[in-house]
This record gives C-alpha cells, sequence and structure tokens, in this order.
C-alpha cells in the first residue's frame, strides 16, 4: 500500500493505493498556509490508515528528490527551503519519495495509461500555471533537481510578465491567466470574470472570444513544437481544467504544431488529451513508490 499525497496551491490531496495504482481511499483538504500545518495534515491522514509501505509526494514547485529539499516554490512558499522527505520520513517512520507535480503526472500517464508501450512522452497540464513532464527510454526525466519546466520556455524575449521573474515564458500565454489577458488586450480592456465566460462567448460565436483561445492555441503549438523537437515524443498528451476546452483551440493548435516542428519529426508526434486528468498526479506518486521500492 503506498500513501500518495499531492500538495496544491488551494488543496491538498491525498489518496492510499494498493501496489497496481487502485485507489482505495481518497481525502481533499484545504492547503494550510504554514510548513507545519501542512505536515501536521499529511500525518493526520496518515493516522487514520491502518498501515502503508511508502509515502510519495507531488511538490507544487522544483524539488531535489534525492536530497529531499524543495527548492523553489513561488505559489506555496512556505515550503521553499524545506527538507520535506526528512521532515516526513521522521513523522511517518516510512520511506518518503518526492517529485515536482507535473513530473509524476507525466509518470502516472506514462505508467498506468501507456503501461510503457511507448519510449518518450510529454504530459503538459494546463491550468492556473503551465506544467510539464517527460518520460524518456520509459523513464521519468529527472536528476537532482526536478526538470522540464515547460511553462517557462521563452517565445518572445520582451514578451509578458511572468510569475518566474522572467518574460515571455509560454505560461504567460497558454495557461488561464494568459488566455484572460489575452482577452483584455483584444478586447481594449474588457475583463472577464473567468476563463468559463470566455470559452462560452467563443461557443457562442463571439468573435474577440474566438480569437481569444485562437492565440493561446498558437502560442500553445509553438511551444510543443519546441519541446517536441528537443525529445520527439512518440505523444503529448494534454491535462489540466483547460484540456476540458479542447474543441475549441485543438485544431488549430494541431495545424501550428505540424507547421512548426522539425521536418524530420513530422508525422512521429501524436497530441492526444490526458485520460487521467485530475487524478494522474497521484497515480504517478503511486508508481513513483512502486518503482522506488522495487530499486531498493
Ligand atoms: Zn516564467
Amino acid at each position: 500500500m503506498f500513501l500518495c499525497i499531492d500538495i496544491g496551491g488551494t488543496n491538498i490531496k491525498s489518496c492510499l493505493t494498493d501496489t497496481e495504482g487502485n485507489c482505495l481511499d481518497r481525502m481533499t483538504v484545504r492547503t494550510p498556509e504554514m510548513y507545519e500545518e501542512i505536515l501536521e495534515v499529511i500525518g493526520s491522514v496518515a493516522d487514520k490508515i491502518d498501515s502503508f509501505d511508502a509515502c510519495a509526494v507531488a511538490v507544487p514547485g522544483t524539488c531535489a528528490p534525492e536530497t529531499g529539499e524543495v527548492l523553489f516554490c513561488p505559489n506555496l512558499v512556505c515550503l521553499t527551503g524545506q527538507n520535506l522527505k526528512n521532515d516526513l520520513e521522521k513523522s511517518l517512520e516510512k520511506p518518503v519519495f518526492i517529485e515536482n507535480d507535473a513530473n509524476l503526472a507525466a509518470l502516472g500517464e506514462y505508467y498506468f495509461v501507456e503501461k510503457g508501450n511507448i519510449k518518450n512522452m510529454i504530459f503538459l497540464t494546463i491550468g492556473t500555471g503551465l506544467g510539464g513532464g517527460a518520460v524518456l527510454n520509459g523513464e521519468l526525466l529527472t536528476s537532482d533537481i526536478s526538470l522540464f519546466e515547460a511553462g517557462h520556455i521563452n517565445l518572445t524575449p520582451d514578451g509578458r510578465q511572468c510569475g518566474c521573474g522572467k518574460r515571455g515564458c509560454l505560461e504567460t500565454y497558454a495557461s488561464i491567466g494568459g488566455i484572460i489577458q489575452t482577452y483584455r488586450s483584444l478586447s481594449n480592456g474588457k475583463e472577464a470574470e473567468n476563463v468559463n465566460v470566455i470559452y462560452n462567448a467563443a461557443k457562442a460565436g463571439d468573435k474577440v472570444a474566438a480569437l481569444t483561445f485562437e492565440v493561446f492555441g498558437g502560442y500553445l503549438g509553438v511551444g510543443m513544437a519546441s519541446l517536441a523537437n528537443i525529445l520527439v515524443p512518440e505523444n503529448i498528451k494534454i491535462g489540466g481544467g483547460i484540456s476540458e476546452m479542447s474543441d475549441i483551440f485543438l485544431p488549430h493548435t494541431l495545424k501550428i504544431f505540424s507547421k512548426n516542428i522539425y521536418p524530420a519529426y513530422k508525422n512521429r508526434v501524436s497530441i492526444e488529451l490526458s485520460t487521467l486528468k485530475n487524478t494522474a498526479g497521484l497515480s504517478g506518486a503511486s508508481a513513483l513508490c512502486k518503482t522506488k521500492l522495487s530499486n531498493i
């Protein structure tokens, strides 16, 4: 049995899985503000479980999986600089593994959906931000620091200000905030309450809303082509809340992707929607426990 935890900026999701990744017990708790409270939440989830063999935690930022330190967590700053692995191993008295949340989503989708039938895969999760993870030759692409910050590949050096402190990152265009900002600039300052309002307007034939999603889809296509040129995955999976709106942007994304990918790689990379959707991270945590324990 594995205790799988996904720490998000809003909620902490947990799930007890068997060794095949089946979820036996699921829980969602609001993310507290202090680091010690986060440890307490995870501790109390563990207390409710009879027994488990290991725990894996999906972290919403950059971490050092081997040493267990969280290095950069802009959306949940209380985690930055903390050694989450060591602190949880002390309180849970079990092996604990940590990894970036989008990387674990990639691993979950690869392990439980592709089941190892392909070699290389990229996973993008598009919501508040744009996260990414990759599997290369059947293994999660990671190192002494978690890799693959797909949202921060640079599209335009003098472009929009990004939360990371740089300008023109893919995430500033291809995310919920990016869509709302594009709509604002295309409509001369009109504010959309949320992204669903723009989506529904586009579906109802509003030209500015439709153009907003075309701009989003175009940037996404360019970004995906850049990533595909480096790793040449058999497929790129799209997950996260915005993937639910694919009917309105995906055709344009595919067109721009195909136009920008390196000629030798054309028609080798398919683009698909994620199957596991928002449980991919927890599934990846389960897969991480399984692969780590089998290597001990
Ligand atoms: Zn950035």
